[in-house]
């Protein structure tokens, strides 16, 4: 069965996560109005910037739409921008910055602080397809995850604060979660040429 997953393209790197969604079996379309919307059997929620991403769901009228299949079961991934907009609280946004919700998560935004803007290290993330081999994380601007609700999974943390470039309030936070259809990472899979965490999703949009 090939299914199709829809890439929200309003803004941020869609590309990169449509090559990887196809080298894990999926058609993928991008996705800009509710009728694309409707059509899809997951949704990836690409990283970018998550204000922007925010205004420009409401203005394209995405943002209900969006709500109501995520609370009828749609499966979504989010990454790092996605990952913000996925979850229900989020710390460091601006004051008029909403989320779409769905995951019973906390995010902080940029929580990495500003003296790491960047980096890039391999992390165990568990449940993955294939083998047991971390996965290369890249973390842009990234949010971590400061708190989960009870049905939340967590699959990966940061290591330890010795690694180098990792700032040492960074360790052990949680950086891939999944509730059930929903799955966030704080970094960028679609980037590193591994599909494994997208061959993850595609293995949940399959139910
Ligand atoms: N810092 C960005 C935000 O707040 C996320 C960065 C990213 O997606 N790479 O939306």
């Amino acid at each position: 069965m090939t299914i199709t997953i829809g890439v929200l393209a309003l803004q941020g790197d869609v590309r990169e996560h449509r090559t990887a969604l196809e080298s894990a079996g999926a058609r993928t379309v991008g996705v800009r109005r509710p009728e694309e919307l409707a059509q899809v059997d997951g949704l990836v929620l690409p990283g970018g910037e998550s204000t922007t991403i925010d205004k420009l769901l409401r203005i394209f009228e995405l943002d209900e739409p969006l709500r109501a299949r995520i609370a009828e079961g749609l499966p979504v991934y989010g990454s790092c921008a996605g990952m913000i907009l996925l979850a229900d609280r989020i710390l460091g946004g601006t004051a008029d910055q909403r989320t779409i919700g769905g995951l019973d998560v906390t995010v902080r935004r940029n929580a990495f602080g500003r003296q790491v803007d960047s980096f890039e290290t391999d992390l165990a993330v568990a449940g993955l397809p294939g083998d047991e081999r971390p996965v290369h994380a890249v973390f842009i601007r990234a949010p971590w995850v400061e708190d989960v609700g009870p049905g939340v999974e967590v699959l990966a943390r940061i290591p330890d604060a010795s690694t180098p470039g990792i700032p040492h309030a960074a360790a052990g936070r949680i950086v891939a979660v999944q509730q059930g259809p929903l799955l966030a990472t704080s970094f960028h899979p679609e980037i590193s040429g591994d599909a494994r965490v997208h061959e993850r999703f595609v293995q949940i949009a399959k139910g």
